[in-house]
């Protein structure tokens, strides 16, 4: 999907200022082998660039000093600009928020054999569809930018973990409780004893979220 695209050269950036993430980093690997991440590729239309840089200096959380360079033009887009309302529904690839080129990402393998196999499907896509995903891309990717200049975006700081794992306990538990009484012969077989256990384990998941998610999104880059 990206063969015909330059290549980021992740040789060119000073290692005293940035860690580079590409594709010998374990993240990376991982995104090109989870089989999960093939549905998030196809499905959701989430991509993950081939290169990304973190400030090591800076005093932001990971997550706020995470960049994605261009190939084309050299701009390093904050990371942020393929977050947000920009996460997903990029089937057309990432593009830039400077050039409005597409930017280089990493296909899943199990996206590949997908791909292969329902090869119509994609010609379809790339005859039918593509052009209009694409404009659709660089109009969210431009409107975050936007946001991003003007210091309107939030940050990690602005982001409460609590509310989060409130938010995924509350998910998990009406997901439980739903998949249960369809799984329960009965309407009866699914008692209130079933739902206290329930409550408590979406009580954990939703903790176990909160801390992930701060681990995750909230940490400082390594200065190593
Ligand atoms: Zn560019």
């Amino acid at each position: 999907m990206s063969t015909h695209l330059p290549k980021v050269d992740h040789t060119q950036f000073d290692r005293e200022k940035w860690k580079v993430w590409h594709k010998n980093h374990p993240l990376i690997i991982h995104w090109r082998l989870n089989p999960g991440l093939a549905f998030n590729e196809l499905i959701l239309g989430q991509r993950n660039p081939e290169v990304m840089l973190i400030d090591k200096h800076s005093d932001k959380a990971e997550c706020d000093s995470t960049f994605v360079p261009c190939p084309h033009c050299g701009e390093l887009n904050s990371s942020k600009l393929y977050a947000h309302d920009n996460a997903f529904k990029n089937w057309a690839g990432l593009y830039c928020g400077s050039c409005d080129k597409q930017i280089p990402t990493v296909l899943n393998l199990f996206s590949f054999l997908a791909l292969i196999i329902t090869f119509p499907l994609f010609i379809c896509f790339t005859m039918f569809y593509k052009e209009k995903v694409k404009t659709a891309s660089i109009k969210r990717t431009k409107k975050l930018r936007e946001q991003y200049t003007n210091n309107t975006l939030p940050t990690a700081e602005d982001t409460s973990f609590t509310k989060l794992g409130f938010q995924f306990g509350l998910y998990f538990f009406g997901a439980m409780c739903v998949s249960s009484l369809f799984l329960s012969d009965s309407m009866t077989d699914f008692e209130l004893r079933d739902m206290g256990v329930l409550a408590i384990c979406s009580c954990f998941a939703g903790l176990l979220f909160g801390v992930l998610m701060k681990f995750m999104v909230g940490r400082k880059p390594k200065r190593t």
